[in-house]
């Protein structure tokens, strides 16, 4: 049977059988992966906490040609990330996190950049970053990676700039200026939309210098509807956060 490693942040983790896991990946180089974990649904098992949340390791798998998922045959944890994911003030952040990159990521989508933006979160939290802008960060990058990001700077009726306040389509596909506004009541204020464009260029350990500025909360409702819009779900995960109470 074919074999192969890679480097992977662990996703999802849950009992398949009363043997076994089933296990999400999202790997360093190509995107999303689905595993079973034989034996892992067990007390004791020969992974150990390898397949805790956001645990980074070296997964080893084989597969068969006429299976659609690969099988685990051992890992080696590069990083754990449990004290933090296990924080009280974390875990339903980190929850949202793992949800959105398995909802919002295509298949064979290969490329590095979530995955390094999601270690960047991780470690700037454990720097003692606020958990709330680095979420919005991430989903600002994760919807314009995904090719799913309305343009922060223009009226995407009109044309027009330098926007004060604007208005999110009812599709969540563009903004409107308040002239060509026709009942919308999605409204982002210009700190908001800056702050959009500001992370094109810079890295989530300088939203620092953005607190006080504008509360998170509200941008980081409206892109997580427009995920749910777009996907036609909802992310079980947002309900335990202080910004959807
Ligand atoms: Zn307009």
């Amino acid at each position: 049977m074919p074999q192969a490693s890679t480097l992977a942040l662990v996703l999802t983790a849950a009992p398949l059988n009363e043997q076994d896991k089933l296990v999400s990946l999202l790997t360093a180089e190509h995107g999303l992966l689905k595993a079973v974990a034989p034996g892992a649904a067990k007390l004791k098992n020969r992974f150990g906490s390898l397949l805790e949340l956001f645990t980074e390791g070296e997964f080893h798998y084989y597969w068969r040609e006429d299976r659609e998922l690969v099988t685990l045959s051992k890992g080696e944890i590069k990083t754990s990330f449990f004290p933090l994911v296990s924080a009280a003030e974390n875990v339903f952040y980190c929850y949202l996190l793992a949800e959105t990159v398995l909802r919002v990521m295509q298949p064979n989508h290969g490329d590095t950049r979530i995955y390094n933006l999601l270690l960047a979160v991780l470690h700037g939290r454990e720097k003692g970053q606020a958990m709330d802008w680095l979420l919005l960060y991430f989903l600002v990058w994760l919807l314009r990676n995904e090719g799913l990001l309305f343009n922060p700077r223009r009226c995407s009726n009109c044309g027009r700039g330098e926007l004060e306040r604007a208005w999110l389509r009812s599709d969540y596909r563009g903004l409107l200026c308040p002239a060509c506004r026709t009942g919308e009541r999605l409204a982002v204020d210009r700190d908001e939309l800056d702050f959009i464009a500001w992370t094109a260029t810079h890295a989530p350990a300088h939203c620092a210098t953005w607190a006080g500025r504008f509360a998170p909360a509200g941008l980081i409702r409206i892109l997580t509807g427009k995920i749910e819009y777009h996907g036609e779900f909802t992310l079980q995960s947002r309900r335990y956060l202080p910004e959807f109470r």
